[in-house]
């Protein structure tokens, strides 16, 4: 990881961010991946939604099969994947620490200008969202109606039901890593809204004016600023997700929360104790919002690179709570190592494997985060 790192730093200096995303977004598990035919035709029956990944965060070009990274559109159809939702990633501190990071250097400042994104995105977090919204926006115009942005629930319906016709479209949504995007500014969240984002995220990596980070210096609960922006976004038809925050501002938003949270990108203590990992309280907090947790397939989720470390913190969640508060959240494009999303065929066969019903993986897959999307989202 600390070799990976000290190439993105070597990639902004020389201008190659694509070394740096080909080794931090490395593939342990190679595809293509030995699934049973059994497994692979209960697959193509189900709507595989994935809750986070970073892939906007790089310069590639999402509408073409990539050789590196995680996800990209043909791929998405090959792993028979229906919906990912795109983290818009505004800041990465360094070095970065589990535990008690500071907001300079900033990493994402870096690669902005080693990728030559436009000059306002250099010292703007905010303007770094917004291009990466607008990236998003325009892989769908040029997609020829192969990939489409999610925006309402009338949208993911159309989807849906045009995957159910034979149409070969997949979907994408905007997610937030972190309020510091907001730059202090609540009509900086309505920009973003209308820029497509629906999944606010509050935390990243660092504390921010609107709360506390799992992996900040003082992590602390949530601020008036982010109370007004909890607010605003319910208001708005945006999921809360609680990847990231510390413990106080997890408790701080499940006590007033009135529809479905989400952790879109986590592992759990129970199998995996670290910081950012959730207890086995915080997990029926979530659950008794009816929300979902999103299980990843990184390192810091699960302890290894490996997916049956994965399916074992979707087993503790679901043995907590039940399976339907159990959803993907591979954290792909954003220094995962393990399977790229045309193995999710795989994932479905090790849930089968590890003893979920067939209902069960059909829910965890991606019936329950449509669920969650359904509740949550504006007409
Ligand atoms: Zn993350």
């Amino acid at each position: 990881m600390w070799r990976a790192l000290l190439v993105v730093v070597l990639a902004g200096a020389t201008g190659c961010a694509n070394v740096a995303h080909r080794m931090l977004n490395r593939t342990v598990d190679r595809p293509p991946y030995e699934v049973s035919d059994e497994a692979r035709a209960f697959h193509r029956t189900l709507t595989v939604v994935d809750l986070h990944a970073d892939s906007l965060l790089w310069n590639r070009d999402l509408l073409a099969k990539s050789t590196y990274g995680h996800v990209d559109v043909p791929r998405m159809h090959e792993g028979g994947q229906a919906v990912q939702v795109f983290g818009l990633v505004t800041h990465f501190p360094f070095p970065p620490r589990l535990s008690g990071n500071r907001v300079r250097p900033d990493l994402v400042d870096t690669l902005a200008r080693a990728q030559r994104w436009p000059r306002e995105t250099h010292c703007s977090p905010f303007h770094r969202a917004l291009h990466q919204a607008r990236k998003l926006a325009r892989f769908a115009e040029r997609s020829n109606g192969g990939f489409r942005v999610i925006r309402t629930r009338g949208d993911l319906d159309a989807l849906l039901e045009a995957r159910a016709r034979g149409e070969t479209v997949v979907g994408g949504m905007l997610g937030l890593e972190g309020a510091h995007a907001f730059e202090g500014k609540l009509e900086n969240l309505d920009r973003l809204y209308e820029a497509g984002l629906r999944v606010f995220g509050l935390a990243h990596f660092v504390d921010t004016d609107h709360g506390g980070s799992a992996h900040g210096t003082h992590k602390g609960g949530l601020t008036d600023l982010g109370r007004q922006a909890v607010a605003r976004a319910g208001e708005l038809g945006m999921v809360i997700d609680l990847a990231h925050s510390s413990p106080e501002v997890f408790r701080d938003v499940l006590a007033v929360a009135e529809r479905p949270v989400i952790v879109s990108h986590t592992g759990v203590k129970a199998t995996c104790c670290t910081v950012r990992n959730l207890s086995d309280d915080q997990i029926r907090a979530v659950a008794a919002t009816g929300g979902v947790i999103g299980i990843g397939f990184f390192e810091y989720a699960v302890c290894s690179d490996c997916l049956a470390d994965s399916i074992r913190a979707m087993r503790h969640v679901a043995g907590l709570v039940g399976a339907e508060h159990v959803a993907l959240g591979s954290d792909w494009d954003g220094a995962t190592t393990s399977i790229d999303c045309t193995g999710l065929p795989l994932v479905t066969q090790q849930l089968l494997e590890s003893g979920f019903t067939r209902d069960e993986v059909r829910a965890i897959m991606g019936g329950n985060a449509l669920r969650v999307l359904r509740a949550v989202l504006p007409d």
